[in-house]
């Protein structure tokens, strides 16, 4: 890397009268190549991708890089500070906001300044998500670069057959295949959980660089990936009833038999299980889970299994 630079862009007032700010850490590399976007913490709960970022950040500094680096740690610091999905603000999810607007709620001001200031300025976007300090999750969504998904190496990739308006990677539009700008997006979904990040933090690492190399960004050739699995189709579970969710599921990665028992809410007053959930698939495989005895809500993130009725045959 050759020079680094941290961008404070204000872009409002906060009633408190402190000043909204976005921080952006812009790397420039010793020759031309793309402008790669680093963001983390789009959801405030999800701090896993802001950790990799600040493990990221010693390994570029020391690297050659071939083009620009943009890391946004932290995207939504409000809801970041609270542990938060949600910006506090006026509860909004900022990854439906996109490409946000300075004539919205507060959550839209962010958008659109992420937009201008981030979005704008790049040719490749990883966008870090995670489960939070509940929920642990390992997949990658394929959106429009399949290598590049690829090659931060986890073994179940996603190739979602519906859009989400509002996202970073969609802007306005609910196209899958087309982004509101043709910039190549990886959305990682990694880590997470009342347990230790570590590993996690280091496989994040491991991967944005092979991305970064795959891209042409960091010098060197990339790994080759081990046997990876591509589902069209994934299903979330969520307790109907609050309490203690117990896992009985295998762990993430490994198959799930049909309507096999996935684990059950007990409740923490009077000890009896509440419900016990199944598998909704006939062949599944483990994509969220919790790794503890977690207390969730009805309605929270139970499970999420990949459905291998859908999975791509290996080219
Ligand atoms: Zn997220």
């Amino acid at each position: 890397m050759r020079t680094h630079r941290i961008h404070r862009p204000k872009y409002t007032t906060m009633a408190d009268g402190t000043d909204a700010v976005l921080t952006i850490h812009e790397l420039v590399g010793e020759s031309d190549g793309p402008t790669v976007g680093i963001s983390g913490s789009i959801h405030g709960n999800e701090n896993a991708g802001s950790q990799i970022i600040r493990e990221l950040w010693p390994v570029l500094r020391d690297s050659e890089l071939a083009g620009r680096i943009l890391l946004l740690p932290v995207a939504n610091p409000r809801a970041f500070a609270v542990n938060k999905r949600y910006t506090p603000v006026d509860e909004l999810n900022l990854n439906r906001q996109f490409p946000g607007s300075t004539t919205g709620w507060y959550s839209d001001h962010l958008a659109a300044a992420i937009t201008h200031e981030f979005l704008e300025r790049i040719d490749i976007h990883i966008d870090l998500h995670a489960g939070t300090d509940r929920p642990t999750v390992d997949y990658v969504y394929i959106m429009n670069d399949e290598p590049l998904s690829r090659a931060f190496g986890s073994l179940i990739l996603y190739r979602p057959q519906m859009g989400i308006s509002g996202t970073t990677y969609s802007g306005t539009t609910k196209s899958v295949t087309v982004d509101r700008r043709g910039i190549s997006s990886v959305v990682v979904e990694l880590g997470g959980g009342i347990i230790a990040q570590q590993s996690y933090v280091d496989r994040g690492v491991d991967g944005v660089m092979n991305i970064l190399r795959t891209a042409g960004v960091v010098a060197g050739e990339p790994s080759e990936m081990h046997r990876q699995i591509v589902v069209r189709g994934i299903e979330i579970v969520r307790p109907s009833q609050g309490g203690w969710l117990e896992t009985t599921a295998p762990p993430l990665g490994e198959l799930v038999g049909d309507k096999q028992e996935l684990g059950r809410v007990v409740s923490p007053y009077t000890f009896e299980t509440l419900e016990v959930i199944h598998s909704p698939l006939s062949s599944g495989i483990m994509i969220l889970s919790h790794l503890n005895r977690n207390l969730v809500e009805p309605g929270d993130y139970g499970y999420m299994v990949g459905d291998m009725s859908t999975a791509e045959l290996e080219p």
